[in-house]
């Protein structure tokens, strides 16, 4: 039983924000999965990549944290199942790099 999604089902592929409609452009070094806008993300994945959660709810940028080898982290959660993840942000990209300043506009988590 599989339920198909009519956006977002490949990796790395140009798509549109579900949050603020901005076309988000391809990332010229990663698979990117979220808005470098708004830093909204879907829930599509269960193991980063693997595209296999059916749940597909907005991820909710809420905080984010300062990681100590991978740079600073978005933290999420997800508005249907309540999922909390984590991605990375992309600090620098040819194409287009996450917005520093919506990245700041969340709540910092400074434990570790
Ligand atoms: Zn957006
Ligand atoms: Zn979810």
């Amino acid at each position: 039983m599989t339920i198909q999604s009519p956006v977002f089902t490949k990796i790395n592929e140009s798509f549109t924000c579900k949050n603020c409609n901005y076309l988000v452009p391809l990332s010229s070094s990663t698979c990117r999965d979220h808005c470098p806008k708004c830093l909204f993300s879907i829930h599509v994945d269960n193991n980063p990549g693997d595209r296999a959660a059916e749940c597909l709810g907005l991820l909710k940028p809420v905080a984010w944290s300062q990681h100590k080898k991978k740079g600073y982290m978005i933290h999420y959660k997800c508005l249907v199942c309540g999922l909390e993840k984590r991605n990375k942000f992309l600090e620098i990209d040819s194409n287009m790099p996450d917005d520093f300043s919506a990245l700041l506009k969340l709540s910092a988590i400074t434990k570790v």
